[in-house]
């Protein structure tokens, strides 16, 4: 088990990164990585933190998250030497932190300046230029350090966003337990109830994270950092990615850049919540009351490419057993659960 050994969420917090920094015993300059936005949001910041504790830092830029980038970060940290990386900004950046770092055998700090999705707080990243749509393993950060003020701020359609991550907890441990049954995979009941206990958190919570109240962003936090946990605890993503995530991924395949991650594993959640004989219609109730989108208009994608990653979503991961089975659903079975679910 690969656990961050200090998480801090709150008001301010990123004035604590240099004691942090200082606490880990850490000597040399770190590596800050930010995005082109997130440098002004929050990577100045930190920069300041860690100066005011005597250390410095280098910054890199990443314009976009691809293999190529990480390369070149592995080069900067070859000609730097940094302590640790630290992540700063959404998602992307911080796989783009996670992977470098690991592949130089160096710690990172996750820094996330929107709760998007579980990534900012698990050992998973996924980045473009993989063989495969899905994650892969990396390092799980040391230390994550969430400011509330910082995520209250991001545009809300990632907190929407986020929320769909974790509500999508509902089919995937539904998934996993399926598994354990028909296949005898490993099951663990701790990192299951950890997911579970997420989303519900959040199912209960609606109202508060989309009054955009800091006690809303702070419940959603604590939901990803718990998503991030338990997968950490069950050593892979099983806990928190079933069939909802394999529609996702398959969507990314059929209609790119369409949607946001957790907004599309929102409505795979809807859809395979439908067919594994769960309360579907709540799931969607609390998405639409959270803002996240509900069907295939709101996604931005044609009815015809949800029937398609419905029908493609199985063989994403061949060594996943979800709801889906080995074989998939048919075009009329994704047609009739696509229709009685009104997301075409
Ligand atoms: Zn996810």
């Amino acid at each position: 088990m690969q656990l961050p050994r200090e998480v801090l969420i709150g008001n301010g917090v990123l004035d604590k990164v240099g004691e942090i920094y200082s606490g880990f015993g850490f000597k040399t300059p770190a590596l800050i990585l930010s995005g082109p936005n997130t440098i002004k949001i929050a990577g100045e910041a930190v920069s300041n933190a860690l100066k005011e504790q005597g250390f410095d830092s280098d910054s890199f830029i990443v314009e976009s998250p691809t293999m190529e980038v990480v390369n070149n970060v592995k080069e900067v940290i070859l000609d730097s030497n940094p302590g640790v990386v630290i992540g700063v900004g959404g998602g992307k950046i911080i796989d783009v932190a996670k992977l470098s770092s690991m592949q130089e055998k160096l710690s990172f700090i996750s820094i996330p300046t929107a709760a998007s999705h579980d990534g900012i707080a698990s050992s998973r990243a996924s980045l473009k230029g993989f063989e495969t749509p899905s994650s892969i393993e990396a390092s799980a950060p040391i230390a994550i350090i969430a400011d509330t003020d910082v995520l209250s701020h991001a545009p809300y359609r990632l907190t929407a966003s986020g929320c769909g991550d974790v509500i999508a907890k509902y089919t995937s441990v539904f998934d996993w337990r399926l598994s354990s049954r028909v296949r005898g995979e490993y099951y663990g009941e701790y990192a299951a109830s950890l997911a579970l206990m997420s989303a519900k958190l959040v199912m209960r919570n609606v109202d508060l994270i989309v009054s955009k109240s800091v006690e809303g962003i702070r419940i959603l936090m604590e939901a990803l950092i718990s998503c991030g946990v338990a997968m950490s605890i069950a050593g892979s993503s099983r806990p928190c990615s079933g069939s909802e995530h394999l529609f996702s991924h398959a969507l990314d395949v059929v209609a790119p850049n369409s949607a946001l991650h957790g907004e599309q594993c929102g409505v795979g959640s809807i859809l395979m919540a439908y067919i594994q004989g769960q309360r579907w219609r709540r799931i969607r109730d609390k998405l639409k009351t959270v803002g996240a989108p509900i069907n295939a208009e709101e996604l931005g994608v044609d009815p015809d490419n949800i029937i398609q990653a419905l029908t493609e979503a199985h063989a994403i991961r061949k060594d996943r057993f979800t709801i889906l089975g080995s074989e998939g659903l048919t075009r009329r079975a994704a047609e009739r659960t696509a229709k009685a679910t009104g997301v075409i």
